[in-house]
């Protein structure tokens, strides 16, 4: 069986905690062998501590993402600071900028601020950081360019950021992760920014419970329980069933791609398999080859001093 490594996940979040069980040992049938399960705010650092307690194939990671940094106390980074001294295995994130529709409310120079600070920490440390960027790219780049190199690598998660940079964010030694959002980018921009990317710098990840591939319906896992997800396929299937005597040109579109579900439907972690499936059909290789890269790959990075993947 492929293995295959997931690069940025939160299992840790409240939607999804509760079946966190089942959700990995489904994702470790399908050929998972870890998660890097990203924290975003101190008050769910804990979740993550815990889940990599009881879970060794959970590598955990603690950051403060950009969309909370307004709500951070006084002590915010001497409590993460703790976080990494008590937890040996952990890598950095998820952090980030983010002047998208939801960041653009938040103060941008505090999310540098923030950012600089978790940088800086991860550059201190010597282990790799997961950064989210909406719509910050130039930013981004001008800040990891004051502090950086990462040797320790820098994972520029979900990127959706443009082929010319590819090389300068290589330069400064990082690495381009991709998930189900990469399906929202037109084919032939994906390919071009994919084909700049050196192999040795691949990574895939599902983002769950967020990302949820736009892929056929029966090819993607669902979250148990997942309400928006029941209520769209009990209308979608009244709807169809109630206007079978139109002609196929005037039928609604019937349910065979996750972008006509609702946004708020969770992702499984198993959906990785989609991810695969896409990216290695973009760079017209095969499944088997990019699960090997992108593992090695993922393996490498995450083989820092203290980690789990180390033991392994
Ligand atoms: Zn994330």
């Amino acid at each position: 069986m492929m293995k295959l490594f997931d690069a940025h996940c939160h299992l840790q979040d409240p939607k999804i905690i509760s079946k966190t069980q089942q959700l990995i040992k489904t994702a470790q049938d399908r050929g998972v062998v870890f998660f890097a399960v990203n924290g975003v705010c101190e008050q769910d650092w804990d979740s993550v501590k815990q889940l990599s307690e009881t879970h060794p194939s959970v590598v955990p990671c603690f950051g403060l993402h950009p969309w909370y940094v307004a709500e951070r106390s006084p002590n915010w980074f001497k409590t993460l600071k703790e976080y990494f001294d008590s937890t040996p295995s952990a890598a950095v994130g998820e952090i980030g900028v983010d002047k998208g529709s939801h960041g653009k409310k938040i103060d941008f120079s505090e999310q540098v601020e923030v950012l600089r600070q978790q940088l800086e920490l991860a550059k201190e440390l010597n282990k790799p950081a997961s950064v989210h960027c909406v719509r910050a790219f130039g930013d981004l780049l001008e800040l990891m360019k004051t502090i950086g190199p990462f040797p320790a690598g820098v994972i520029l998660h979900s990127y959706l950021g443009s082929a010319e940079m590819v090389p300068e964010f290589s330069k400064l030694g990082a690495y381009f992760s991709f998930s189900g959002f990469l399906m929202s980018l037109k084919a032939n921009k994906a390919k071009k920014m994919l084909k700049m990317v050196s192999s040795d710098r691949i990574l895939l990840e599902t983002d769950a419970p967020d990302a949820l591939p736009k892929s056929n319906i029966d090819s993607l896992l669902f979250v148990e329980g997942d309400t928006s997800l029941v209520e769209e396929l009990h209308r979608q299937r009244t709807t169809s069933s109630s206007t079978s005597d139109l002609s196929p040109a005037d039928s609604p579109q019937v349910f065979t791609d996750a972008s006509m579900l609702p946004k708020e439907t969770l992702n499984h972690p198993a959906n990785i398999l989609n991810v695969l499936d896409y990216v290695a059909s973009m760079l017209e290789i095969t499944k088997e080859e990019l699960a090997e890269l992108s593992y090695q790959n993922a393996v490498r990075l995450f083989s820092y001093e203290g980690s789990k993947v180390l033991q392994k």
